[in-house]
């Protein structure tokens, strides 16, 4: 691969001809219609959030550098922009009056409001360009190097650069599509932001059972999503069908490997519905995210649930009545060694040697509380939790 450092382009050549489309979310062209701003393999525009853009012009006023910007080299004479495109796209757009900055004296003002020898600053302002070329493969390997700058490409941005295609751009036109009416309801399910592709790595995620990268280099060429389409909306119908609630609770839970574990199982989801409401409604459930698995598997699993434990206030009360109790009876405050026969039998233990356990366990209705709290000794309790 080749590259060549061009430290003579100003801002205001780059952004010569420069489009946003709005639809989009993109910066389309600069350079008079030779450079490409955001080729398909790049993410869309995130920086329009009145900070980052801002940011951009008011380093630029100020004559700071605003990084390496990285074009490749596609054909004579036309570019792609590698890296920097979210820099490039803020500039075209304060350029072409898309937002405001505000002035030394807070007053808001667009590029064409701004005095004139502010404006010649920022078009003058040269960048600096690397200028690649080489191997698709060459590119995009060091694609993955350089992306260092800004905001970090994450995994799944990562994955649409280096295996873009046919695949890639049907896919994202499903699932990375913010116009797509079928978010909302996937979005009771699914966590995350769809601009940055979390809805598209959910549904590869399900569809490979978690090896995206080999299944997106297998269907690279594809020139349908059929099967990705068809595993994502079976995973979410079963969910919907299943669940009739819709909790929060639910999102971002890897339901494609429930689904794997699950789907052949029948439910009753009145039944269903009722040990939801019964779960999210009971006080001694520390994890209701774990809720729907427990539910699935047949109530079986309690650790699921992480059930709560007793605080140290409740333990220390139930420790001192215990202890005064058994101090007057002559016996030890531990119920169970009280019991038995050996020379524990009158052993009184300090607050620290000893632990709380449900009296009726959780399991069986056993609430949580002071009055279901009773404390054992270390090696009783450890033998009544190993049941
Ligand atoms: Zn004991």
């Amino acid at each position: 691969m080749i590259t060549r450092l061009n430290i003579d382009l100003t801002v205001e050549k780059v952004c010569e001809g420069f489009v946003y489309n709005e639809y989009e979310g993109k910066g389309l062209f600069g350079l008079a219609g030779k450079l490409v701003i955001q080729p398909e393999y790049q993410r869309n525009y995130i920086y329009a959030d009145g900070k980052k853009d801002v940011a951009v012009i008011q380093s630029l006023l100020k004559g700071y550098p605003i990084g390496l910007i990285y074009f490749t080299k596609v054909a004579e004479d036309k570019f792609e922009i590698l890296d920097g495109q979210q820099r490039i796209t803020s500039i075209g757009r304060f350029l072409t009056m898309k937002f405001p900055i505000s002035d030394d004296r807070g007053i808001q003002r667009y590029f064409r409001g701004l005095a004139e020898d502010l404006q010649r600053k920022i078009l003058d302002t040269k960048l600096t360009i690397y200028e690649c070329s080489g191997t698709e493969s060459e590119i995009k390997e060091w694609f993955r190097t350089i992306n260092i700058a800004g905001v970090p490409l994450n995994d799944q941005e990562l994955l649409n650069a280096i295996f873009s295609g046919p695949f890639v751009t049907l896919a994202k036109a499903e699932f990375s599509n913010s116009q797509n009416a079928n978010i909302q309801k996937w979005s009771a399910y699914i966590g995350g932001d769809v601009k940055r592709q979390d809805f598209l790595r959910t549904a590869l995620m399900w569809v490979s059972k978690g090896n995206i990268d080999d299944y997106m280099g297998r269907h690279r060429y594809d020139t349908d999503i059929n099967e990705l389409k068809t595993y994502f909306n079976s995973v979410i119908d079963w969910v919907s069908s299943v669940f009739l609630d819709v909790k929060p609770q639910m999102r971002g839970l890897n339901w494609g490997e429930l689904y794997e574990r699950f789907h052949a199982n029948a439910y009753d989801p009145n039944d269903v519905h009722e040990k939801v409401s019964k779960l999210f409604a009971d006080f001694s459930v520390g994890n209701p995210k774990g809720i729907f698995e427990y539910i699935l598997g047949g109530c079986v699993d309690t650790k699921l649930l992480e059930i709560r434990v007793f605080d140290d206030r409740t333990k220390q009360v139930v420790y001192e009545r215990q202890t005064a109790e058994a101090k007057e009876k002559g016996i030890s405050n531990c119920p169970l060694c009280a019991l038995g026969r050996d020379s524990n039998q009158r052993r009184i233990y300090k607050l620290k040697e000893m632990d709380a356990d449900h009296v009726t366990a959780w399991s069986r209705g056993g609430a949580t509380d002071i009055g279901n709290c009773t404390m054992l000794c270390a090696t009783h309790n450890r033998a009544k939790g190993n049941k």
